[in-house]
C-alpha cells in the first residue's frame, strides 16, 4: 500500500544519498573499511540502520567487490588503487523497510574496457526497470537484460538474481537478470522490486572465495553491478533509490 511505499522511498533515498556521499572518497588509498564506517555513520544519522549489517552473519554496512570480485565483497584494510572498479552495494533500514542499492564506480581512470562494461551493466539495468510494468512477467525483466548484454559480448551471471523488497531485504519473487519474454509470475501493481543486473566481460560463471562471501568471476576477468529499488505503480515505475 501507499504508506509502505512511501516508506521504502525514504529507505530508498537514505542508500541513494549514502552512495552520492561515498563518491568523492573513492580514490586511489582509501580503504574499503574507511568507506564502511563512513556508510554507516551517515546511514545511522538519517534515523535508519544499515540494512546488510548482521543479516546473515554478514559483518559490514557495505558489499565492496573490486574488479573481478562481482558482489559481496567484504570491506578490509585493502587500498582502492587506480584503475580498479569497485561495485559498491548498500541496504537500509527505515522505519521496518529496506532499501537496496548499487552502483559500480572507477577508481581514478580505467580502461576503455573496464568504462564499456560499466557503461553496458547502468544501461542494461535501466533497460529492465523499463520491462517492469503492470501486465509484464518477471521473465520480460531478465530478456530484456540479458538480450542487451550479451549482444554487447558480456557475460551475464545467473547464479544471482534481483528480489522483491519490503519488510524484509530478499522476498519473492527472484528476479533473475535472464530469462524468456513472458515467463515468471505477472507483474501487478504494488510489487517492490530490486534488479540487480551483473555483468561480467568474460564468463558468466562465478565462484565463492575462501571467505565464504566474495563472489568472482572464474576467469578473474572484471564484473559490474548496478542496483535500484523500485516500486511498480498502476501507471508509471517509481525508482525509490533515484
Ligand atoms: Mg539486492
Amino acid at each position: 500500500n501507499n504508506s509502505e511505499i512511501e516508506k521504502l522511498y525514504c529507505a530508498g533515498q537514505i542508500v541513494k544519498e549514502t552512495l552520492l556521499m561515498l563518491e568523492e572518497f573513492i580514490v586511489p588509498g582509501v580503504t574499503t573499511l574507511d568507506l564502511d564506517k563512513m556508510a554507516e555513520e551517515f546511514i545511522r544519522s538519517k534515523n535508519s540502520e544499515p540494512g546488510f549489517k548482521g543479516l546473515y552473519g554478514f559483518p559490514f554496512t557495505l558489499c565492496t567487490s573490486i574488479d573481478e570480485e562481482v558482489v559481496h565483497g567484504m570491506p578490509s584494510s585493502r587500498k582502492l588503487q587506480e584503475g580498479e572498479i569497485i561495485g559498491i552495494d548498500v541496504g537500509s533500514i527505515y522505519e521496518g523497510y529496506y532499501g537496496d542499492h548499487a552502483k559500480t564506480f572507477s577508481v581514478g581512470t580505467v580502461s576503455n574496457s573496464k568504462k564499456e562494461l560499466l557503461q553496458v551493466t547502468k544501461d542494461s539495468l535501466y533497460l529492465g526497470i523499463k520491462e517492469a510494468k503492470v501486465g509484464n512477467t518477471i521473465g520480460d525483466i531478465g530478456f530484456a537484460i540479458q538480450q542487451f548484454a550479451e549482444k554487447k559480448g558480456f557475460g551475464v551471471v545467473k547464479d544471482l538474481v534481483g528480489h522483491g523488497i519490503g519488510k524484509k531485504l530478499h522476498e519473492e519473487p527472484q528476479v533473475p537478470n535472464f530469462g524468456l519474454k513472458g515467463s515468471g509470475p505477472k507483474i501487478e501493481a504494488g510489487l517492490c522490486l530490486a534488479i540487480e543486473p551483473m555483468i561480467n566481460i568474460g564468463t558468466d560463471e562465478v565462484y565463492t572465495k575462501d571467505d565464504d562471501w566474495t563472489i568472482c568471476t572464474k576467469d578473474n576477468k572484471p564484473s559490474a553491478h548496478f542496483e535500484h529499488s523500485i516500486a511498480i505503480m498502476e501507471n508509471e515505475i517509481k525508482i525509490l533509490s533515484e
